[in-house]
């Protein structure tokens, strides 16, 4: 039986040091130290050893045992630390290499000249609101002198949700909005998305145009011109020459157009400017007194002006952009410019 023990020592530690694998080795603990693995089943046969070598049996078994179980744990941590090793050797990082850089994202041009405008007009105490974009026939339409049957309803292709709720078609019911709610004076800007059934290369179903609203005691046309000359030459230089011409919108009176001598020939006429020399930049005048009526301002004491521009519009002439689509197209090369 001794003998069986020795042999039994000396096998296992034998396949123990040809073992390379983690499966290998936990092979070897069952095949030896398992419930019924070899040396328990020497163990188990202990009666067949006669009396007097039963205590030096039993000493030798455990001391095998012990033995055992130490090489097979010091095999497992061996291969755990080979193991840790190999990864590193495979996925050693190479620091002499270039770095990667991480990629900025940037602010979308029609958004960059939104943020432009709002201070511009911040500057000038106006501070900014917005409104639904899902909005009411009536604010949209009727609260800005534009009944059901006026033919200004035709210069808008509007998006009817249903036949009192539509796409807001400007930004100008912000001003009714804001007006039903707070007393003279007012002076605010109110930007966001705007639809229109239209697409071609200067028109697109949503775009943006700021609308701004300033009522007070004694406002008069002329701090319309005051306010809007500033802020042209802000966005467009100090050079830019502007012109007002006479207009018609149902919710203003008098009414003017506002255009500034085109950027691009400086007034001798190109293909963006239509060969005119000025270009269209916004609408203005002076909020009719119909307006004021609907929201309970009393027009013999105040007065106001507002005006609405379009943000693709003002981007694109700043930054030479002919096809007002690229703003919405998403590619990447585009946006990255600006
Ligand atoms: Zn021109």
């Amino acid at each position: 039986m001794i003998e069986d023990l020795q042999k039994l020592e000396k096998d296992a530690l034998a396949e123990l040091a040809a073992a390379a694998q983690e499966d290998q080795i936990l092979g070897i603990r069952t095949k030896y130290l398992g419930r019924k693995g070899l040396l328990t089943g020497l163990l188990r046969n202990i009666a067949q050893v006669s009396k007097a070598e039963k205590p030096l049996f039993g000493k030798r078994c455990n001391e095998v045992k012990e033995l055992l179980h130490t090489r097979i744990e010091e095999a497992l941590q061996r291969q755990t630390r080979q193991k840790k090793d190999d990864i590193l050797i495979k996925e050693k990082i190479d620091v002499t290499l270039p770095g990667r850089s991480v990629k900025y994202g940037r602010t979308h041009p029609v958004i960059q000249i939104r943020g432009e405008i709002c201070s511009i007009f911040a500057s000038f105490g106006f501070s900014v609101v917005e409104g639904p974009e899902v909005e009411l026939d009536y604010y949209n339409f009727e609260a800005l002198n534009i009944p059901k049957d006026h033919p200004a309803r035709d210069m808008q292709d509007t998006f009817y949700i249903e036949e009192n709720i539509v796409l807001r078609t400007h930004t100008s019911p912000v001003q009714v909005r804001v007006m039903e709610k707070v007393k003279p004076p007012v002076r605010i800007l109110s930007p966001g998305r705007v639809y229109r059934r239209d697409s071609d290369v200067s028109h697109t179903p949503m775009f943006h145009q700021i609308e701004g609203l300033l009522v007070d005691k004694g406002i008069s046309f002329g701090d319309l011109k005051g306010i809007l000359t500033a802020f042209l030459k802000k966005v467009f230089g100090e050079d830019t020459t502007l012109r007002f011409r006479p207009s018609f919108f149902p919710f203003t009176e008098p009414s003017a157009e506002v255009d500034i001598r085109c950027v691009i020939c400086k007034g001798r006429g190109c293909r963006v400017c239509g060969q005119s020399g000025w270009l269209e930049i916004l609408g203005s005048g002076m909020v009719d007194p119909a307006v004021f009526k609907n929201v309970g301002y009393n027009s013999e004491e105040y007065s106001g002006f507002a005006f609405g521009l379009g943000l693709e519009r003002i981007a694109m002439l700043k930054y030479g952009i002919s096809d007002i689509r690229l703003f919405f197209e998403n590619d990447i090369r585009f946006l990255k410019q600006f």
